[in-house]
């Protein structure tokens, strides 16, 4: 058996370096106006935000980071994309935010809210939340302009993708000359003088194997398109299709065909390593195609993410 060593506390080890604090594990990338900050390994973990629109797709194991967003857009149950769940609320009500959304597939609503009563048991109180249960095609107002829209995706268990769509009334082109007067005249006589523009930003796929949910047009007009891609081995096709996941070749099939400005590939398995599996995916494509592509994981393309240092002691 070998001897148990025990660490002796180090002086000076309550002191705060501030550097310590830099986070090494999320990764933070930007595409146009659309910042992204997340990390995702298959069976590990699984959290990818949008701050500025204020969703997090996935809550993996709740990260500091993402805690000020508001709604979690949890795509599935297994605990590498929905551990950290309970404790994404509960940190929120102990730094005085207001209670976090979870949107989620409706059979996961009555679980995830017999897990809030569970740990309300160990607690002593339950944390407040807002469990929003949706089916595909379902839409949610993320605020004035922006909503998450459900989607079917292929994963074998309860499951849904989501896109984030801003949607804008603007005014219809034959209108476009009229003066104010004129257009508040148009109005009173009943006359539709807007039409509303859709502008898909986020898709966010979850966990999911090929299947219809890439012809949809919202997937395939959003600007910012987020695959898994989960196995790069010759051998390890069986598996991805045993787990409803993706291969380096089904995603570079499925990419080939779209016209999306940026697609950001996350779930890579820790087996393969980055640059490995970014050249198993050139050689998949056009130069062209994989101009388009981001592996969220990929840390010489990243930036890091500085993590809160003022955030609340909690005893
Ligand atoms: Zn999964």
């Amino acid at each position: 058996m070998q001897p148990i060593t025990r660490l002796e506390p180090q002086s000076g080890s309550q002191q705060i370096d501030k550097a310590s604090h830099v986070n090494e594990r999320l990764v933070e990338h930007h595409f146009d106006d659309i910042r992204i900050i997340g990390y995702s390994v298959a069976g590990e973990e699984t959290v990818i935000a949008a701050p500025e629109l204020n969703v997090c797709f996935d809550i993996g194991k709740a990260p500091a980071e993402v805690l000020p967003v508001d709604h979690v857009l949890l795509s599935h149950g297994h605990m590498d994309h929905s551990a950290g769940i309970a404790y994404y609320l509960s940190q929120r009500n102990f730094i005085g935010n207001s209670p976090g959304t979870v949107l989620t597939p409706t059979r996961l609503v009555d679980p995830l809210k017999s897990l809030l009563h569970v740990w309300g048991q160990i607690e002593g109180h339950v944390t407040p939340a807002k469990i929003v249960g949706m089916l595909p095609g379902d839409e949610y107002q993320i605020r004035r302009g922006l909503v998450a829209r459900a989607f079917r995706n292929n994963h074998g268990v309860p499951s849904l993708g989501f896109v984030i769509v801003d949607v804008r009334r603007k005014l219809k082109p034959e209108f476009i000359d009229k003066s104010g007067p004129e257009l508040v005249a148009l109005k009173k006589q009943g006359i539709e003088i807007e039409y509303t523009l859709e502008v898909p930003l986020i898709a966010y796929c979850g966990d999911t194997a090929d299947g219809d949910w890439v012809q949809y047009d919202m997937v395939r007009q959003a600007k910012l398109l987020i695959l898994e891609c989960t196995f790069f081995e010759a051998d390890h096709v069986k598996r991805a299709r045993a787990g409803y996941h993706m291969h380096v070749k089904d995603v570079a099939k499925i990419i080939e065909r779209l016209d999306n400005p940026h697609f950001l590939l996350s779930h890579v398995t820790r087996r393969t390593a980055m640059r490995h599996a970014k050249r198993a995916l050139a050689k998949l494509v056009t130069a062209e195609t994989y101009d388009r592509v981001t592996f969220l994981m990929d840390r010489r393309k990243a930036r890091r993410v500085e993590a809160n240092v003022d955030a609340p002691v909690q005893d």
